[in-house]
């Protein structure tokens, strides 16, 4: 597969080229330069996966994607990756099986391979991967990297807003080639550092020089992208008739594997992204309008805790039938401005398709007890948003599949207070215990409570430059 960039000044890059940079030289993203045939789903979903990956990433030889995929699926605590489960008029796609418990998990056990595989192809030595998270991204890219020869990592994760499980499967995560470090800050500060990073001459030729590969693994990378669409193909096969999705919604990646899936056949009809309080993306499906001009909210949703959601720029270019022109200049309004608005466009009319909702923290927590209550089903707080979401969006009488992207143990104080109403333990691994006690589930994530702390290192914006050069060993 051939890609160009959102803002049309790259030239084409195929799959090994686009997995390599990430980001586009001209600063786009890479979308698929020719129009998608359907594609159907396998009988499995290793079998889904591996023909979506055949379809991106044609490539590579299919016998190293087989190979790749099932190292990646035997990381998973079932068979076959995934889990379905029925509540009413919804039906959970449980995400969260593989190492670290989110979704992430199904990209990131899978693109180290891919993007080992694209460095052998062009001869290129170390692959040094840069990632600005917002919690579960870090984790899941450590998991997914560590040991993996030719390979090194780095997460840079926000020091306020993600839980203490969250940073636990950072800073104890082992592997030599993998690191983790602490920025006072959230996460767009996070973010901001990466992309500051990505843009230093100085960076670059210490890269150049020791002849490594500079990249990111941040969901912006087609090898991050990509793959999610194999579970909406599969979940269409699964579910049988059309029906509509509820995505729990950050970086606008997931939402968008969705909105793929559908543009290769997938019978999905509405589209409906459920945000936290820093709810910038369901104003701008509601209204045209893209603000990010407003304060940063630190929520019991932490993965969700964004305000300016990267991916959204392959929808503009997808909804303008690639007007790169028109691309480039609400980037560029986006960045001046802090806003952009695409409302009164022909082809821009969201609301056909799209639905948005958002979720307080106090409302999100009600949909935790809500969805225990009804259903005996435990979901995070990510998860809940959706449900909440789905319940304030008018009925369209078919079933909506809700991406459950992350285990409810990854986020235990949150859940224990949604049951009990009670103040949990400030500890995430005491709450842990009484959530188990009270729902009388197993929880999981235990091990974490006694890991060793393998990366304490915890810096400020400015130290920034000179702490990623060190830990990527550059
Ligand atoms: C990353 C994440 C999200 C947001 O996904 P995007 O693809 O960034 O929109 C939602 N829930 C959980 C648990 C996550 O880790």
């Amino acid at each position: 597969m051939d890609y160009v960039s959102t803002r049309g000044m790259a030239p084409k890059a195929a799959a090994p080229q686009a997995l390599l940079a990430g980001l586009a030289p001209d600063g786009g993203l890479y979308v698929p330069a020719e129009p998608l045939a359907p594609l159907a789903p396998g009988a499995t979903f290793r079998d889904t996966l591996l023909a979506t990956l055949g379809r991106f990433f044609g490539e590579f030889p299919q016998a190293a994607l087989a190979q790749a995929v099932d190292a990646a699926l035997a990381r998973f605590d079932i068979p076959d990756a995934l889990a379905f489960r029925d509540c009413g008029d919804a039906v959970f796609l449980e995400l969260f099986h593989g190492p670290t418990q989110a979704f992430k998990d199904v990209a990131l056990t899978l693109l180290p391979a891919l993007l080992r595989q694209a460095a052998d192809a062009q001869g290129r030595g170390p692959v040094c991967v840069l990632t600005a998270t917002s919690g579960d991204t870090g984790s899941a890219a450590m998991a997914g990297f560590a040991d993996v020869p030719g390979a090194r990592l780095l997460a840079l994760y926000p020091a306020a807003g993600i839980s203490e499980i969250q940073r636990r499967q950072m800073v104890c995560q082992p592997g030599a080639n993998v690191a983790a470090i602490g920025l006072r800050g959230n996460f767009d500060d996070a973010q901001r550092a990466v992309k500051a990073a990505f843009a230093d001459p100085a960076l670059r030729a210490r890269a150049q020089a020791a002849g490594a590969h500079l990249t990111s693994a941040n969901s912006i990378n087609v090898g991050r992208l990509f793959p999610q669409v194999a579970y909406y193909l599969h979940a269409a096969g699964r579910l049988a008739v059309p029906f509509d999705v509820c995505v729990p919604t950050g970086n606008f990646g997931n939402i968008l594997a969705a909105w793929y899936a559908r543009l290769l056949g997938a019978p999905i009809r509405r589209l409906a992204v459920a945000c936290n309080a820093n709810r910038v993306v369901c104003d701008f499906v509601r209204t045209g309008r893209y603000d990010a001009r407003r304060p940063f909210r630190v929520t019991n949703a932490p993965s969700m805790d964004i305000l300016v959601s990267s991916n959204v720029e392959r929808l503009l270019w997808l909804l303008t039938r690639g007007n790169d022109v028109e691309v480039r200049t609400w980037q560029s309004q986006l960045q001046a401005e802090g806003a952009f608005q695409i409302a009164g466009h022909p082809l821009h009319d969201l609301r056909a398709d799209w639905a948005a909702a958002w979720a307080t923290p106090d409302e999100t927590e009600r949909a935790i007890a809500d969805v225990w209550e009804r259903f005996g089903y435990l979901v995070d707080p990510h998860t809940a948003i959706a449900w909440k979401a789905l319940r304030d969006l008018p009925p369209t009488g078919r079933p909506t599949l809700i991406a459950a992207t992350a285990s409810p143990w990854k986020f235990p104080r949150t859940v224990l207070r949604a049951l009990t109403g009670q103040e949990p333990p400030e500890d995430d691994f005491e709450a842990m215990e009484a959530l188990a006690a009270h729902t009388r589930l197993a929880p999981s994530l235990t091990h974490l409570r006694d890991a060793p702390i393998l990366h304490p290192q915890a810096i400020d914006l400015p130290q920034a430059p000179a702490a990623i050069l060190q830990a990527l060993g550059l």
